[in-house]
């Protein structure tokens, strides 16, 4: 019950700060996941350049990508970095959805959050944060996204073990919050926020929205 209060009120001091962050960025569900994909070591403005090409080019689609030849889409999302990498990992989700269910992107995330998460970390390249920002952001289905920043930021704030995995901060989060998606969606992206300009490497707790709540900003060996 403390640990639900502490996570509200610290989501409110953040939310109080930033603002609403109006998280998916991206025109739709396939927009999204691809957007999700590509996100993975780059910042957002090189994936916006990459989906602007792939929307120039009139391959916005699932069948149009499942049959672009890999060169070619690597040129088109190159402004993203990682280029042949990321065009083979888009390519395995784009063909996994196209043998499934054709151009039918929302067919595919119309299915439970644990189907969504199994099918999805069995696509060659999609790791548990992708697959979960995909099943959060573009299927809207329950799931909390725990990335770097949120084990950063909860471990200095002594609410996770620095050496917790994946799960175990999700299941902290998901057990404490209401399940109310809008919050789900909002507060990682607050996270995210404060991440990036405040609990970096080495923490600059000065002004920080969240300067008052007890914390450590050397816990763990979070300062690489
Ligand atoms: S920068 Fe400091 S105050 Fe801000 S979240 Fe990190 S540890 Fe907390």
């Amino acid at each position: 019950m403390a640990t639900a209060q502490t996570l509200m009120e610290m989501y409110e001091a953040m939310l109080e700060r930033f603002g609403h962050q109006g998280w998916w960025p991206g025109d739709g569900p396939l927009e999204v996941c691809i957007g999700a994909i590509l996100t993975q070591n780059t910042n957002w403005t090189n994936v916006e350049k990459a989906l602007g090409n792939l929307r120039a080019a009139g391959v916005m689609s699932i069948s149009a990508i499942a049959h672009m030849d890999h060169d070619a889409l690597a040129e088109l999302i190159r402004p993203a970095g990682y280029f042949n990498i990321k065009a083979k990992r888009l390519k395995n989700f784009i063909s996994h959805v196209f043998e499934s269910c054709g151009d039918d992107i929302a067919a595919f995330l119309d299915r439970s959050a644990a189907t969504l998460q199994s099918e999805l970390m069995g696509i060659n390249g999609i790791g548990r944060e992708t697959a979960d920002s995909i099943i959060l952001y573009a299927a809207g289905k329950p799931t909390f996204v725990i990335d770097r920043y949120t084990c950063r930021l909860m471990a200095r704030h002594g609410l996770t073990c620095p050496e917790d995995d994946y799960e175990q901060v999700k299941d902290l989060f998901e057990s404490s919050l209401p399940e109310d998606l809008g919050l789900w969606k909002d507060y990682h992206a607050q996270i995210v926020a404060v991440g990036k300009q405040y609990c970096r490497p080495k923490a600059k707790c000065a002004g920080c929205p969240l300067e008052s709540f007890p914390h450590d900003p050397v816990a763990g060996d979070f300062a690489q």
